[in-house]
C-alpha cells in the first residue's frame, strides 16, 4: 500500500509544471517595431483623428472584430474596464438594478456601481455554471435594465433563453467573455452572443498582452459611447456633436500601440492555444471519470468550451470523503509550478467564492458611509444579499466543484499523467484520510 504525501509518504511528483507561457519570437520582434517607430500610443482625448488612437490599435481592432465575426471590435487597458464602458454605453444609473451571476471574478459583478447601479445575484446552472435563466427571469423587477452574464470556465451561456428573457423584458445583455476567447455556440462566438462582449487579455488569459482587454458589437450606438467612454467622452462629446450626455464621463482606458501589436501576435495563436487546452482537458476528462466520484465537465448540445478553467464535480457520499480532505490530499501529491509557486499547487475546492459574500454586499457600503447605491433616495428597491440567495452557487462552493489549470500550455500529456496519478493514488487510499471531513468556509 502506498502512504498518502499528506500522511507522510512520498509524492507523486516534486518537479515543478512548467510556467504558463504563450509569448514568443514574434512578439519579441513586434514590440521592437513599435519601440523603434517611436509611437507608443497615439492617441488623443479630444475630437481629432487621432480620438481611436494609433496604426496598431486599429490594426488589432480590425482583426479581432473579424475573427468574431462582428462589425465593431474596441480594445481598452483591461476586462474590467471594458465592461466598466459596456455598462456606460447601456445609459445605466443611479436606481437601476443590473442582474449578476454571483460565481465569477469579482469586476462582472462591480461594473454596474460604477454607474451607481446595484446588482442583483442570480443563480447559477448546476451543470454548466452559468446564469440560470429561471433564476434571472425570477431577478426581474421594474427596475432591471441590463443582464450581466458570464461564460464561465470558457463554457458559452445559456444564450438562446437568456436572450429571449432579455427581450421580452426589453434588456441589455452584456457577455464577459473573459474566459471564453474562440469558444462559441451554434455556429456562432462567443462575445456575439449577447449584445456586447468583453474579453480580456491580462496575462492568465488563453493569449494576453499583459493587461488589456477588446469589447464586441454589432451596434453602432453602444459602440460609439464606448469609444467615448473610454477617452475622455466630456472633452469630446461637443465637438463630436453627441448630444445625449447620460454617463458621458470618460476615463482613460486606453490601450498602448505595444500592447496592441502583441495582440495581433497573439490572436493568430489563439486556435492553436484553445486546442491545446481541449486535448489536454480532453486527457484529463477520460481518465479521471473512471474515479467513480468525480464528474467531468458536461458541455452544451452546440456549445464549444474554451476550458480557460478545468471545472469537475466531487461526490463525496460516493467517495466516504469531503470534496475538501480529497483535494487537499490531491495537492499534497503534486508540485507548484514555475513563475506561481507562492500560489501552492494550482487545483481549488471551488472556484471564487460566491461574490455576494464579499464585504462590501454583506455591510452594503460602497460609496460614503450610508450605503449609497444600495440603499437612498434614488433606489426603490430592497436588495438581498443574504447568505443563500444562491444555493447552487454555494453548494458548487463550498461542497462539490474542484478547479484546476493543470492543463495550460505547455503542459505536457506526461504532466498530465502524473496529475491523474495523483487523483487516482489518493482515491484508492482514501481510507487513509480522516474520518472527520474538514469543510471550507
Ligand atoms: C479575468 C476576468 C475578468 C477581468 O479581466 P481583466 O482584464 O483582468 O480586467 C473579468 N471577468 C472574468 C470572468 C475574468 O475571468
Amino acid at each position: 500500500m502506498s502512504v498518502l504525501a499528506i500522511n507522510g509518504g512520498t509524492k507523486v511528483r516534486e518537479k515543478p509544471f512548467p510556467a504558463y507561457s504563450v509569448i514568443g519570437e514574434e512578439e519579441k520582434q513586434a514590440v521592437m517595431e513599435v519601440l523603434d517607430s517611436g509611437v507608443l500610443s497615439r492617441y488623443l482625448g479630444c475630437w481629432h483623428d487621432d480620438f481611436y488612437g494609433g496604426p496598431k490599435v486599429r490594426q488589432l481592432e480590425k482583426e479581432w472584430a473579424d475573427y468574431v465575426g462582428v462589425k465593431h471590435a474596441i480594445t481598452v487597458n483591461s476586462c474590467t474596464s471594458g465592461l466598466y464602458c459596456a455598462v456606460g454605453a447601456t445609459g445605466v444609473g443611479p436606481g437601476d438594478e443590473v442582474i449578476v451571476s454571483p460565481y465569477t471574478m469579482s469586476a462582472s459583478a462591480v461594473a454596474p456601481l460604477i454607474y451607481n447601479a446595484v446588482p442583483v445575484f442570480a443563480d447559477i446552472e448546476p451543470d454548466y455554471y452559468c446564469l440560470d435563466p429561471a433564476s434571472v427571469e425570477a431577478c426581474i423587477t421594474e427596475r432591471t435594465r441590463v443582464i450581466i452574464v458570464v461564460d464561465l470556465f470558457g463554457h458559452p451561456f445559456d444564450h438562446e433563453a437568456i436572450m429571449s428573457i432579455a427581450r421580452k423584458h426589453n434588456l441589455i445583455v452584456i457577455e464577459d467573455c473573459a474566459q471564453a476567447p474562440g469558444a462559441g455556440a451554434n455556429g456562432r462566438m462567443t462575445g456575439t452572443l449577447g449584445d456586447i462582449g468583453v474579453f480580456s487579455l491580462n496575462y492568465h488569459k488563453h493569449i494576453h498582452t499583459g493587461e488589456g482587454g477588446v469589447i464586441v458589437t454589432d451596434d453602432d450606438a453602444l459602440a460609439e459611447r464606448m469609444r467615448l467612454i473610454r477617452n475622455h467622452a466630456e472633452a469630446v462629446v461637443e465637438a463630436k456633436g453627441v448630444t445625449d450626455l447620460n454617463n458621458m464621463i470618460g476615463f482613460n482606458y486606453r490601450m498602448t500601440e505595444i500592447e496592441a501589436a502583441i495582440g495581433s501576435c497573439q490572436l493568430r495563436k489563439l486556435d492553436g492555444l484553445l486546442s491545446d487546452r481541449q486535448q489536454n482537458c480532453a486527457h484529463l476528462n477520460e481518465r479521471l471519470n473512471a474515479i467513480p466520484a468525480i464528474t467531468p465537465p458536461d458541455i452544451r448540445d452546440g456549445c464549444t468550451h474554451s476550458f480557460y478553467v478545468h471545472a469537475l464535480k466531487f461526490d463525496s457520499e460516493i467517495a466516504g470523503v469531503s470534496r475538501d480532505d480529497y483535494i487537499n490530499a490531491v495537492r499534497a501529491e503534486l508540485p507548484v509550478t514555475e513563475l506561481r509557486e507562492k500560489e501552492g499547487v494550482l487545483l481549488a475546492c471551488g472556484y471564487a467564492r460566491p461574490l455576494y459574500l464579499q464585504p462590501m454586499y454583506q455591510k452594503k457600503i460602497a460609496y460614503g458611509p450610508d450605503g449609497f447605491p444600495f440603499v437612498g433616495p434614488h433606489y426603490t428597491g430592497k436588495v438581498n444579499y443574504e447568505r443563500g440567495i444562491c444555493p447552487v452557487a454555494e453548494r458548487m462552493h463550498f461542497q462539490e466543484l474542484f478547479t484546476h489549470e493543470l492543463m495550460r500550455p505547455p503542459i505536457t500529456s506526461e504532466d498530465i499523467d502524473d496529475i491523474i496519478e495523483a487523483f487516482t493514488k489518493v482515491w484508492e487510499n482514501r481510507n487513509e484520510l480522516t474520518s472527520v471531513p474538514t469543510v471550507s468556509t
